[in-house]
């Protein structure tokens, strides 16, 4: 008996909104269709566990075909099934009216982007891509009788019992509209499988491909002997590491994830942590210490986002902390509203709850690693620190908990604690203002010199090399007591950490200004301040620093970073000439009777000075060899 009905709606017409709508993102059907597919596999083999369902069950393969010529995709499943009743009842009235109210919630939305799941929708996605969608369906109840069902996309159907089905479970066929036909493609529709449903629960086939498989045959030397067959096309792995019980895996079988996750990544992670909560919300899930690089790029291979196995996305912002976005790996939440705004997202008090879960969670991992292996975390910290040092900028929570564990390098190699570095500067690297000095490096080639006059007195300093660097420095300065860092090329080394005056100058001040001008004349004016330091007579002649405040707001700038700091990146490089007035050349300059000799001498000391920091180039520096030549 066939019968048609009127689903009763109030929008006239809904599928071309839903079809508009959503147009941008309408490959997710498949994923709607498949999951339900699986929905129905899983409910059926929980009826068989509590002894109300009989059956077969060995076999609940999902498949997935695509008929080019017919156009049509269909999706076929053993599991419950579906009486006449039931489809009336879940596909034409609550299916529907799920359907229409997503429509009328969202369809003045003009940001597609705003709803991340599409979640709810369900069913009805199906008419995102098809013209026509018929239901073959039989349920697992015994002496059911098989139903269809077909929908043109108006608000008529059709329903009717039929008697030429025999196979448990739901056919669903979409006929594919005519501007959606690339998706008759058998290569889109695996990749789309393969996106969407790579880890859901139960085995689905796309179907055959050619397999090497050892079948019991010999070679001639009475090896065992692979042969090419057809075998099912195994879209997904039902059983992802995260779903397993952290007991049941090895090492290994975090590895072997993490390549299934990222097949095209090559670099081992470095470490990784297995989520597992189940109250006040549930979330599984495992995160991957990748390498990073020293640059702060977006990530391509991104953390995925799943429900219940089930991919969501791979745009994990505003669930997990900005900083955790560099990490990799799956997180699975049936707590993380998927069909709201982004927006809303960050209001949520469980996703609340689950980013700092996971930030708590990192933490003591780190902890951890530190406690167990100090050797293997100071190993991995370069590759690391990256990621901790935006944690620690961006999140006063991750400050709080890392800061025992986080390590500073000196130019050595050796690694410190913030305690134990502070125990190992705090008598000698104190100015006059009890604030510590922190000496660091960002090139220890470039700044050798600094260095070494730095470690001639006593004193250690730290290497500070990557992007975010400025960013973290200024941070420290604003956590640790009376800290200052400075660059050690910043100033002199005693003008960076002042202690009490005690050299005493050769040079009046009278004599200081009478050498002043010549100096001058040795250099552009715009990017050289010159001034008389009082250094050690071993001390360089002359030497060359950049003001650690301006330096500082360039390097920001780099990163990125308006308002003040974009001022200050326009500026040109600026730099102090400092002039030692207590080295013998100086001196020399000063007495030099002959005026030309006397030029000669300042520029030959500037030139110097230029030279050991890498400035000094092109027609300047062909002169100062040539002047060289002749001095000597
Ligand atoms: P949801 O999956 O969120 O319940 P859907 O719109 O995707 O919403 O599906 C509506 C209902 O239709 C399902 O709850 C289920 O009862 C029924 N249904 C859909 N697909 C199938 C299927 N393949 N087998 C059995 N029942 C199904
Ligand atoms: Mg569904």
């Amino acid at each position: 008996m066939s019968a048609t009905g009127k689903i009763n709606v109030q929008t006239e017409n809904i599928f071309p909104i839903i079809k508009k709508f959503l147009y941008s993102d309408n490959e997710i059907f498949l994923r709607e269709l498949v999951s339900n597919a699986v929905d129905a596999t899983q409910k059926l083999k929980a009826l068989s566990r509590m002894g109300e369902a009989t059956g077969d069950l060995t076999d609940v393969t999902i498949e997935v075909e695509v008929d080019k010529s017919a156009k049509t995709i269909t999706i076929k499943d053993k599991g419950i099934g579906m009486t006449k009743d039931e489809v009336e009842k879940y596909i034409t009235q609550i299916a529907f009216s799920g359907a229409e109210e997503f429509v009328t919630k969202y369809k003045d939305k003009v940001d597609k982007n705003v709803v991340i799941g599409h979640f709810g929708l369900g069913f009805y996605s199906a008419f995102m891509v098809a013209k026509k969608v018929e239901i073959y369906s039989l349920s697992y109840k015994a002496g059911s009788q098989a139903v269809r069902w077909e929908c043109d996309g108006s608000p008529e159907y059709t329903i009717e019992e039929i008697s030429n089905r025999s196979q448990r479970g739901t056919n669903i066929v979409l006929h594919i509209a005519d501007d959606c036909e690339e998706y008759l493609d058998n290569f889109k529709i695996e990749g789309l499988l393969k996106k969407y449903c790579k880890f859901l629960p139960v085995e689905i086939k796309f179907g055959t491909k050619k397999d090497w498989v050892d079948q019991g045959e010999k070679d001639d030397k009475g090896e065992p002997k692979k042969t090419e067959i057809e075998v099912d096309n195994i879209i997904n792995n039902p059983a992802p590491a995260w779903t397993r019980k952290p007991a049941d895996l090895k090492d290994e079988d975090y590895k072997a994830f993490y390549r299934e996750l990222y097949p095209m990544q090559f670099d081992e992670p470095l470490f990784h942590i297995h989520l597992n909560v189940d109250y006040p919300f549930n979330l599984t899930g495992i995160l991957y210490f990748p390498k990073l690089s020293n640059k702060l790029e977006m990530p391509k291979d991104r953390i995925q986002l799943y429900c219940n196995q089930v991919f969501v996305t791979d745009n994990v912002e505003n669930i997990v902390p900005d900083f955790l976005t560099l990490l990799r790996g799956v997180i699975d939440s049936p707590d993380i509203p998927l069909n709201v705004s982004r927006s809303y997202l960050q209001a949520d008090g469980n996703v609340k709850k689950i980013s700092s879960h996971i930030t708590t969670k990192v933490a003591s991992k780190l902890e951890e690693l530190f406690k167990k292996d100090r050797a293997d975390f100071e190993k991995k910290w370069d590759d690391i620190k990256i990621f901790v040092q935006y944690g620690m900028i961006s999140d006063e929570k991750f400050y709080e908990k890392i800061n025992k564990v986080a390590l500073l390098k000196n130019t050595d190699g050796k690694y410190f604690t913030f305690e134990e570095y502070q125990n190992l500067i705090n008598t000698n690297q104190v100015d006059k203002n009890n604030k510590t000095v922190y000496l660091y490096a960002t090139n220890v080639q470039e700044q050798h010199a600094y260095i070494d006059a730095a470690k001639s007195r006593g004193y250690d300093v730290l290497i500070f090399d990557t992007m975010l660097d400025p960013h973290y420095i200024n941070h420290l300065e604003s956590k640790l007591k009376d800290a200052q860092f400075v660059r050690v090329d910043g100033d002199t080394i005693d003008n960076l950490i002042k202690k009490e005056e005690t050299n005493s100058s050769k040079l009046s001040e009278e004599q200081q200004n009478q050498l002043k001008p010549i100096i001058e004349g040795t250099i552009s004016k715009e990017q050289f301040t010159v001034q008389f330091e009082n250094l050690n007579e071993k001390d360089a002649p002359m030497l060359i620093t950049r003001p650690e405040f301006m330096r500082r707001m360039k390097d920001m700038n780099q990163l990125g970073g308006g308002g003040a700091m974009g001022f200050y990146g326009q500026l040109p490089d600026m730099y102090n000439l400092v002039v030692n007035a207590n080295h013998p050349l100086i001196t020399r300059i000063l007495n030099e009777g002959d005026s030309e000799k006397q030029t000669a001498l300042a520029k030959q000391a500037t030139d110097l000075a230029l030279l050991s920091q890498g400035l000094l180039k092109g027609e300047s520096l062909t002169n100062f060899i040539k002047r060289s030549v002749e001095l000597i």
